[in-house]
């Protein structure tokens, strides 16, 4: 547990030094650490301090560091604790309303594949979504196992998060239950060059993913205004939930879990918000 802890906080100092390392909530907050405080926790430790305000816990889905302590970790990550429109939720009862589909633009482009300790992601460059008539740029999508959303209670084996930024700095997060079925020749694309350790980076440029493949065909979306589901827990993140699940192999389930310990955060108290579908 240490040593998992220790080294997850390696990578992210590593990441940070490389600038990779987004501004905060930049892409839901996988590579929330700005590039300032890795470089004054790399300091500290040089000193022989422990980085952060409570002992260097840094944040994970276990033990000191999980999820029920996020809040209390770092003054940043405040909402985890006390906002009210948190994410993951479970989608429970739904209200039809008139809401327009999602216009996907994703394009074919190389890979980049990540193993940042949280989650498999993958850098993009490219692609773009249209809602409420704005565009999102697609910057990263990563995954969670079990799934983060539950449906009446019920969890899928994974879920894919594409994490979207608008021009003016908003977020919209489309989410993809991922059930186990026939294997997914797109996501075995991916889950090649996923880097078994914390740190590990593939980059493939030979390999070009058409991200619509990772799609299910029936596009209709559950709509509710959340959070990112790791800190900060940032919220006004426009979440767009996929009803139709896509289908993944029981091994390429398998291989994620071998590689990833259990990363999903549960789900959070709906509060006053309602759950949106299309009529
Ligand atoms: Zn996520």
């Amino acid at each position: 547990m240490m040593t998992r802890t220790a080294s997850a906080w390696r990578v992210l100092v590593l990441l940070g030094a490389l600038g990779l390392a987004g501004g905060a909530g930049a892409s839901e907050g996988h590579q929330e650490e700005p590039e300032h405080e890795g470089m004054a926790a790399m300091k500290a430790q040089m000193a022989g301090k422990a980085p952060g305000h409570h002992g260097g816990v840094h944040w994970g889905y276990t033990g000191a560091g999980g999820p029920a302590h996020w809040g209390d970790l770092k003054d940043e990550y405040i909402l985890c604790k006390i906002g009210q429109n948190q994410s993951p939720i479970d989608i429970g009862p739904v209200v039809e309303a008139r809401l327009q589909p999602i216009t996907f633009d994703y394009g074919a482009e190389p890979l980049e594949v990540i193993n940042n300790g949280h989650t498999i992601q993958v850098n993009r460059g490219g692609g773009a979504i249209m809602v409420d008539g704005q565009s999102f740029r697609l910057l990263q999508f990563h995954f969670h196992g079990p799934s983060e959303h539950t449906v009446g209670g019920k969890h899928y084996p994974l879920e894919m998060h594409l994490v979207h930024r608008s021009a003016d700095g908003h977020l919209a997060v489309v989410g993809v239950f991922l059930k186990e079925g026939e294997e997914n020749p797109a996501l075995a694309a991916v889950w090649e060059h996923m880097p078994e350790q914390a740190g590990g980076k593939a980059r493939a440029e030979k390999v070009s993913l058409d991200v619509n493949a990772l799609l299910p065909e029936d596009r209709s979306y559950f709509r509710y205004s959340g959070s990112l589901t790791t800190p900060p827990c940032s919220e006004g993140v426009r979440w767009l939930v996929l009803r139709e699940p896509v289908e993944v192999s029981a091994e390429q389930i398998r291989r994620f879990r071998e590689v990833m310990e259990a990363n999903n955060r549960p789900v959070q108290p709906l509060h006053a918000r309602k759950i949106l579908t299309p009529f």
